[in-house]
């Protein structure tokens, strides 16, 4: 590959590594560059949407998830007092809208891996870990980014475009002086890990939100390490007790003894502290430097919406890139992708996960009752039933999407 000929993406996180799958199979170089040097497997996105499954039909990744995935065809909702599942949502009502009408469970580094390992059919692809992009230089006929490897050391680099996949704290965002206007949630979440199984239990699907004005969480299954099945829960904490104390065996059992007092004793596997945000970048083009993913947008983790439309991105800019590459279409096309992206991201993903936290968190007992209230008539009509549906799994921004010339 010369150095020049290429398209740069800085990070490997998942949608970097499917963003570079995409365009390999074009017969594309691309050049990927991530600071760590293992994928992290921190608890993070878990579960993919049925837009996205198809999407990723399009890049031989979907038998794969589905096989090392587990299959999560309904989601509830209850209420913490009483246990009421209130309302239950069936994906199977998505037949004829999607090849795959359930979303499927699995842990995002295993995606990042079956991204990654696809990725070594790849002749003209690199990925160079621990190089950190530390400068880019975004010029009319290239791009030039420098990298910095843990001893200090410096290289240049030099591709056609930058693809910033690069994460909520993006360097490539930073560095073309992109806004990045929204807010931040001012309780942090806490995700604990832990081998209990509330399916045995309690009759829990594989994706559940439980609902209370006090202590709301959720409670999702993934395959786990060994793939037996592991069960994640994710708590809000209020206040600013420090680190050490929210994460200590203690403050997670209290939660446990509120919401769920039968586990109680349960083995707490893993624990992870986040701050949340809800951000959409001013632009997502600035030149030849493109930002998708939690690069370009994030947002809660409520509805699992933050990987999946970050997927989204990264594959309509491939596409993008791909007819560009072929003399197909000029470079004006990308700022089509700025225009189908970007104005989405804020009406579906950020509007639906800010809507999904406050339904489960109301206080206000009458306005909390109302959004129940809706939620279970939305359950029990049909036509709702698959309208909610069609917007959570993302089908619907995705079809406004393509419609956008
Ligand atoms: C608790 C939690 C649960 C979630 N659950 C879901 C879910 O169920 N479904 C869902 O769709 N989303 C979910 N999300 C969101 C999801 O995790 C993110 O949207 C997703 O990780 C975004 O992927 P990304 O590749 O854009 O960024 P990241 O995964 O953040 O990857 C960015 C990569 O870039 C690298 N990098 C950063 N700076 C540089 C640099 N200067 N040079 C080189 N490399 C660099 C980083 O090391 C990192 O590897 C969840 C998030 C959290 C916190």
């Amino acid at each position: 590959m010369t150095k020049s000929n290429c398209v740069i993406i800085a990070g490997a996180g998942p949608v970097g590594s499917i963003t570079a799958l995409a365009l390999s199979r074009q017969g594309i170089p691309v050049l990927q560059f991530e600071t760590d040097k293992e994928t992290p497997t921190a608890h993070r996105a878990a579960t993919t949407h049925s837009s996205t499954l198809d999407l990723l039909d399009s890049v031989g990744m979907t038998p794969v998830i589905i096989e090392q995935g587990l299959k999560a065809q309904y989601f509830q909702y209850r209420y913490r007092e009483t246990n009421e599942v209130f309302a239950e949502f069936d994906f199977g009502r998505l037949v004829g809208e999607t090849n795959h009408p359930y979303a499927v469970q699995l842990e995002q580094h295993k995606t990042v891996a079956i991204a990654q390992d696809m990725l070594k059919a790849f002749p003209d692809f690199a990925l160079r870990r621990e190089h950190k992009i530390v400068a880019i230089d975004n010029g009319a006929d290239q791009v030039r980014v420098v990298t910095e490897t843990p001893d200090g050391a410096r290289q240049d680099w030099s591709g056609r475009y930058v693809i910033g996949c690069d994460g909520g704290r993006s360097f490539v965002r930073k560095s073309q002086e992109i806004d990045f206007p929204g807010f931040t949630w001012e309780e942090r979440f806490i995700i604990v890990a832990t081998l209990f199984d509330f399916e045995k239990a309690d009759n829990y699907r594989y994706r559940n939100y439980i609902a209370d004005s006090e202590q709301w969480c959720s409670v999702f299954k993934i395959p786990g390490p060994d793939g037996k099945g592991m069960w994640r829960n994710l708590f809000p904490v209020m206040g600013s007790e420090p680190e050490e104390v929210v994460t200590s065996d203690d403050w997670i059992r209290a939660r446990y003894d509120y919401c769920f007092p039968y586990a109680r004793d349960t083995a707490i596997v893993h624990r992870n502290l986040y701050t949340v945000h809800q951000r959409v970048a001013a632009a997502f083009r600035k030149g030849r430097a493109m930002l998708a993913g939690d690069a370009a947008h994030i947002n809660n983790p409520l509805g699992g919406m933050g990987m999946n439309s970050g997927i989204g991105d990264g594959l309509n800019l491939a596409e993008k890139v791909g007819k560009v590459w072929r003399g197909e279409a000029d470079e004006s096309i990308f700022d089509r992708y700025d225009r189908q992206r970007r104005p989405l991201a804020q009406k579906y993903v950020q509007a639906q996960s800010i809507q999904n936290k406050e339904t489960l968190q109301a206080k206000d007992k009458a306005a909390a009752n109302a959004r129940f209230e809706e939620l279970r008539r939305t359950a029990e009509d049909p036509k709702r039933h698959k309208a909610f549906l069609m917007n959570s799994s993302l089908i619907t921004m995705a079809r406004e999407a393509a419609a956008i010339a």
